[in-house]
């Protein structure tokens, strides 16, 4: 038997219904805040992410599902979807009428990682981003967004963690000191933040090593390293949420993994999901669009984890088990193949339906109509087609009444709201 890749997974039905409750609670949120649904290509060059992600990420290094097509084009399945969408505001010129652009989109992305327990090979992110503003507002209503979402899928323990990552005009001081700091803990890093050390010494500070986590505790904090401009719009993003009622927490650790961000940097974590504790990150990323071959404008945006977030949510008021409405039982091929022409005109109407279409005994067909827990069942054969009319079956009082063939679907519909 074939079996699933590792790290991938299927969606049953009884799971897919919390997706979907997710999925709409998540669009309605984001559509009432002006963002529009963008669909991007789940494979795109290399190129696009080693330019955007960074060359000495995780992600780059040792996770990207990278493959010549038969041309010998390399191709990579996307490992996040920001930089697909700047590849697209940028290829369409979307920024030409107004620059101010709010996008969201939601499905599948691939990091090779070793799978656990909310750590997939293929997982899920609902991604917005806002293009072509610069101000720290923008933050702040991406988190507000955030924590209004957990909020309404009664998702409890969750905490929103902030920090700047500032920009190129003081980000090289920071550096300096954090390079100073690092080489005074050299021995008790290891081996990766040795080698980052020297190319990207802020992905030190991303760390998970234990020992790494560690001997960082009294690292200098960037926010004391911030231009006044930085630490301006640091101030309005705080005040922002406080007035939002927005509870933070201001983590100096806090770096993104993903070479482009700048300024305002933030994650929402839970304590609920062991060793993955993040289930959304994002932040601003200046830089990025001028990066990739477009104009010098600013973004700003975040990845919530859909599968993590729908291991948080309760499914308390998810029906995940729709009851049949209808199951139609047909005696004869003749009645089957009116019933056939019925069960359609059923679903036009909106009446969930079923029929056997085999050619079995009213008995199997009543063990099927118990076994889909239908709420009626309708019953036909020759006898009926000769009296025109049909038998509705209330299943759970066992009450039968006779129903006039002529107008049937009005006829059931007037019995199913009695
Ligand atoms: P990132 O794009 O790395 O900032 O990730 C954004 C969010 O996606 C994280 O906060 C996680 O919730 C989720 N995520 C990232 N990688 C995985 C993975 N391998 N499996 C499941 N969720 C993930």
């Amino acid at each position: 038997m074939i079996q699933l890749i590792r790290g991938f997974k299927d969606i049953l039905p009884g799971e897919v219904e919390l997706w979907q409750k997710i999925e709409k609670t998540a669009v309605a949120l984001l559509e009432d805040f002006g963002f529009k649904e963008i669909r991007i290509p789940i494979m795109e060059r290399t190129e696009l992410f080693t330019r955007s992600i960074g060359e000495d990420t995780d992600i780059v290094e040792k996770e990207m599902y990278t493959f010549p097509d038969r041309k010998g084009d390399l191709l990579t399945l996307r490992p996040e979807a920001t930089a697909s969408i700047v590849r697209s505001y940028i290829q369409h010129k979307l920024y030409a009428k107004d620059p101010v652009r709010k996008f969201y989109t939601i499905g599948p992305m691939f990091r090779r990682e070793r799978p656990q327990k909310g750590r997939y090979r293929q997982f899920h992110q609902i991604n917005a981003e806002i293009f072509g503003v610069d101000s720290a507002l923008a933050d702040a209503q991406l988190i507000f967004i955030l924590a209004t979402l957990f909020s309404r899928l009664s998702v409890t323990d969750v905490e929103s963690h902030i920090n700047s990552l500032g920009c190129p005009v003081c980000r090289p001081n920071f550096k300096k000191s954090l390079n100073e700091f690092l080489s005074t803990v050299k021995d008790r890093l290891c081996s990766d933040c040795n080698r980052r050390q020297t190319r990207n010494p802020l992905r030190v500070l991303d760390c998970k090593v234990p020992a790494c986590k560690e001997a960082l505790e009294e690292v200098p904090s960037i926010l004391d390293s911030l231009c006044p401009e930085c630490h301006r719009q640091f101030e309005i993003l705080k005040n922002a949420l406080e007035r939002l009622n927005v509870p933070y927490v201001v983590d100096k650790r806090l770096v993104r993994g993903l070479d482009y961000y700048s300024r305002a940097t933030f994650e929402v974590k839970t304590g609920l999901l062991g060793a993955q504790d993040a289930v959304a990150g994002g932040g601003r990323y200046d830089g990025l669009v001028k990066t990739l071959g477009g104009p010098d404008l600013p973004a700003t945006g975040f990845a919530i984890g859909f599968d993590r977030l729908v291991e948080l949510t309760p499914d308390s008021g998810v029906d995940n088990a729709r009851q049949l409405d209808i199951f139609v039982a047909a005696l004869g091929e003749k009645s089957r193949a009116l019933a056939f022409e019925w069960s359609c005109a059923f679903g036009l109407a909106g009446i969930q339906v079923e029929m056997d279409m085999g050619d079995r005994s009213l008995k199997s067909q009543m063990k099927r109509a118990n076994k889909f827990a239908a709420k009626h069942t309708l019953i036909v054969g020759e006898k009926e087609l000769e009296q025109g009319s049909v038998i509705l079956r209330n299943m759970a009082t066992k009450d039968q009444v006779s129903i006039p063939i002529e107008g049937l679907v009005e006829n059931v519909k007037a019995q199913l709201t009695m």
